[in-house]
């Protein structure tokens, strides 16, 4: 990604890029969230947040919640059968099961719910928001959310999809894969879905059936506060998607949101997030991860490792999917400082 094409690709967002020169000082003390002109804005992960944010739309249109908004909109993506990599269309575990991650936060009083390694639900975010919503805990795994699920009457789906059944017998008679979870995984996306609604506040969810194959127990970035998402009322809110492993090391959505809160463009804080990663990480920029982010001004943007990935936002003006800037060793030279 050259400079050029970067600020090409950083004209598409809400703000420009002057604030990215400012400098990584101390952390600001900010007022309290004010209504905003721009709002409300979704931003998502990948083409499928079109339809995703769009739904969101609708429902704050028709007067629902933020929350609501969000369950709604990453619901849909959940529902959506022929989306192998979030809901009950995912992609199974290395026993054949499909087992879920989501998370959600909401800005105002800092609240957040998530559930991991969930067997047997559609809708995992719908979950994760009574997780949060209805106990004193942040997260429930495995059995235990499955159980929380079932006393709380959430719709059951099959453990894999015909689809993907088939799909895993073949992956594991050809053995395409190594059983310990080792090579690089091609069958992951993640929705992850942030939102500054009109009132100023801001809220995320995120979503995931992880990554292909993985095994049993795995659990990603996805439904981890600070890696797969983070919302902080006061700065912005940042989302991941791409192989957990290389964002949860680094707590990756929370760097993204510090960067902002230290004055960059959410775009510049995106980058500049996967400069730092690449810095320490052994495989350099060889990472597939992407981030989201979205500032309590509306300003939003997004970048990849490799060539980057797309994203969609949506805002009463306009519903579109747009090109992140994407970085490589290449753009910037050797990184990688930990490599042996
Ligand atoms: N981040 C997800 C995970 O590692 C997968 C993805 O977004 O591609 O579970």
């Amino acid at each position: 990604m050259s400079r050029r094409r970067f600020l090409r690709n950083s004209t598409l967002s809400a703000g420009t890029v002057a604030a990215t020169s400012s400098s990584l000082g101390a952390a600001q003390v900010l007022p309290a969230p004010q209504v905003n002109a721009l709002a409300p804005v979704f931003v998502s992960t990948w083409p499928f947040g079109k339809p995703a944010n769009e739904a969101g739309l609708a429902v704050l249109t028709a007067g629902g919640l933020p929350l609501d908004a969000i369950e709604r909109g990453i619901g849909v993506t959940e529902s959506d059968p022929t989306n192998g990599s979030v809901g009950l269309g995912g992609i199974p575990n290395a026993d054949g099961v499909v087992q879920l991650d989501a998370c959600i936060m909401s800005g105002p009083g800092h609240q957040a719910g998530s559930v991991a390694a969930l067997e047997g639900y559609v809708h995992p975010i719908a979950i994760a928001r009574r997780v949060m919503e209805t106990t004193g805990h942040v997260m429930l795994v495995g059995d235990g959310a499955r159980k929380f699920a079932q006393q709380h009457g959430f719709e059951r789906g099959p453990a894999v999809s015909a689809k993907q059944k088939a799909a895993w017998k073949k992956w594991r008679t050809e053995q395409q894969h190594k059983a310990r979870g080792e090579g690089k995984p091609k069958n992951h996306d993640t929705i992850a879905m942030i939102l500054l609604a009109p009132d100023g506040n801001l809220y995320g969810g995120c979503s995931t059936s992880g990554w292909g194959y993985k095994l049993a127990g795995r659990v990603g970035d996805s439904p981890i506060i600070g890696s797969g998402l983070y919302v902080d009322n006061q700065v912005g809110a940042a989302g991941a998607t791409g192989i957990g492993e290389n964002v949860m090391r680094y707590c990756g959505s929370f760097l993204v949101v510090e960067l902002m809160r230290q004055g960059l463009h959410p775009q510049e804080a995106c980058l500049e997030t996967l400069r730092r990663i690449a810095a320490m990480d052994p495989k350099g920029f060889d990472l597939s991860i992407n981030f989201i982010a979205l500032d309590r001004r509306g300003r939003f943007g997004a970048a990849g490792t490799g060539q980057g990935f797309e994203y969609s936002v949506t805002t009463r003006e306009f519903s579109r999917v747009l090109q992140s800037p994407g970085l490589t060793s290449a753009d910037i030279g050797p990184v990688g400082g930990n490599r042996k």
